[in-house]
């Protein structure tokens, strides 16, 4: 059996150096986004390149050319496109709207041919040669992943990621460990305190409030802006064209170019927002409400929010596959009246526009929050449930703002949460932002 997990370490880059790690991710990317353009056919999915060998013999040469990267890493660009073209195929014929997949996440993809992993730094190729970064560790590694696994001689580096955090100005090493176990060690090995380290994030898009809430708490777009922006888009629509009931029948193929590029880029924007909230916490699993049939259960004023909610699941499983991020959806049943907090789902705990308040243990928190936990909790269950293989110690965790909450074994999850105190379970500082802002 083969155990997997990833650590999340810090890296010292001398200050001379840093540049060439920026560049060598901006080819990189470069390289994803060619590949990806070539590998997507637009007026059908049938004709989309979903083989690497095809793309690479198509593309290899010319990326080699035209970038500073050595071949392993122009390869590793290209393999990453064609999986996120071949995850957009898939989707596509789950009967979703897909896009071309676009990278702009700063994330570059090593393995054990372009850079050499060892216990206390790496040693990265870049496009001016190779980077020494020490990893940064702090003083007592007992009992946390980077002592367990990082520093642990029996697990052994993968193919890792080098990600750079803006807001911290820091990089990042995702190390992938993994250690083979023989069959009569597995017993122990399900003691194994990390085990999995599976994380699960949960999101609650909304139609007015804030667009999208985090299970950790991140508030992130206002939806009620962008419906006054989408208003004011319908009104230059209305006076360029006939206006009564048509206007009521609006759909999104209607809209205009400029309309359409600039949702795209909020929902783009969002998308990022989300998975940087996943990077944070070390998600590996986003978990939204499920978006099928969505559609037939609103007004058509609310086709547009449908369409958005689609548009950005999908930005985010093509964001998130490119960093090793599942995206998964779950039942929307009673995630807004269940208390996040004792699991109590009253007839009485309809929460009011913003504000959810239970009528049994008195919890009170942003409804959507709540929501957004509820929608974590879900998938950890699910994902919990359809462990195949009870022995293999996978435990797995929501994502909340008072840290990480483990599902084991019986599922007593509500208790664990009152254990946890309501006095830190406090939404982060809310981080309103309008699209404008951000450009
Ligand atoms: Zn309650």
């Amino acid at each position: 059996m083969e155990v997997i997990r990833t650590v999340k370490v810090k890296l010292d880059v001398p200050e001379q150096r840093r540049d060439a790690l920026h560049q060598t991710a901006d080819q990189f990317r470069y390289c994803a986004n060619q590949t990806s353009e070539w590998a997507w056919r637009d007026s059908s999915n049938e004709y989309c390149v979903t083989s690497k060998a095809k793309a690479e013999d198509a593309l290899y040469d010319r990326l080699r050319e035209e970038t500073d990267l050595t071949a392993n890493l122009v390869q590793k660009g290209i393999r990453r496109a064609v999986e996120a073209v071949k995850s957009g195929v898939k989707a596509w014929e789950r009967g979703d709207r897909t896009s071309q997949p676009h990278f702009d996440s700063w994330s570059v993809v090593y393995d054990k041919r372009s850079a050499t992993f060892y216990r206390d730094h790496v040693s990265l190729s870049t496009v001016d040669g190779r980077v020494e970064c020490e990893y940064v560790l702090p003083d007592n590694t007992d009992g946390t992943p980077i002592g367990d696994y990082l520093l642990n001689e029996d697990f052994e580096f993968r193919m890792s990621t080098l990600q750079y955090d803006r807001f911290e100005d820091v990089f990042y090493l995702h190390a992938r460990m993994k250690r083979t176990i023989a069959d009569n060690e597995e017993k122990r090995s399900s003691s194994d305190t990390h085990s999995e380290n599976l994380t699960v994030l949960g999101v609650d898009l909304n139609v007015d409030g804030y667009f999208a809430v985090t299970s950790t708490g991140a508030f992130i777009e206002s939806a009620d802006y962008l419906n006054h922006r989408r208003r004011e888009f319908e009104k230059t629509r209305g006076s360029l064209q006939d206006t009564g009931t048509r206007s009521a029948h609006l759909t999104v193929q209607q809209m205009s170019d400029r309309e359409h590029r600039w949702i795209q880029d909020v929902l783009h924007s969002v998308a990022n927002d989300i998975l940087r909230e996943a990077r944070r916490v070390d998600a590996t699993h986003v978990a939204f409400e499920n978006l099928t049939g969505i559609r037939d259960r609103m007004a058509d004023a609310r086709r547009f929010h449908a369409w958005a909610f689609r548009q950005l699941y999908e930005y985010v499983e093509y964001k998130g596959e490119a960093e090793g991020v599942a995206v998964e959806q779950v039942s929307p049943a009673y995630t807004s009246q269940r208390c996040s907090k004792c699991g109590c789902t009253l007839e009485e705990n309809r929460p009011s526009k913003h504000k959810f308040c239970c009528q049994k243990c008195g919890y009170e928190l942003n409804a959507d929050y709540n929501a957004s936990k509820n929608i974590a909790r879900k998938l950890a269950k699910r994902l919990h449930s359809e462990q195949t293989s009870p022995s293999g110690g996978a435990t797995y965790q929501l994502a909340l703002t008072s840290g990480m909450l483990n599902l084991n074994g019986d599922f007593h999850a509500s208790d664990r949460v009152s254990a946890e105190g309501e006095s830190t379970d406090k939404p982060l500082p809310q981080r309103a932002r309008s699209s404008d802002q951000a450009k």
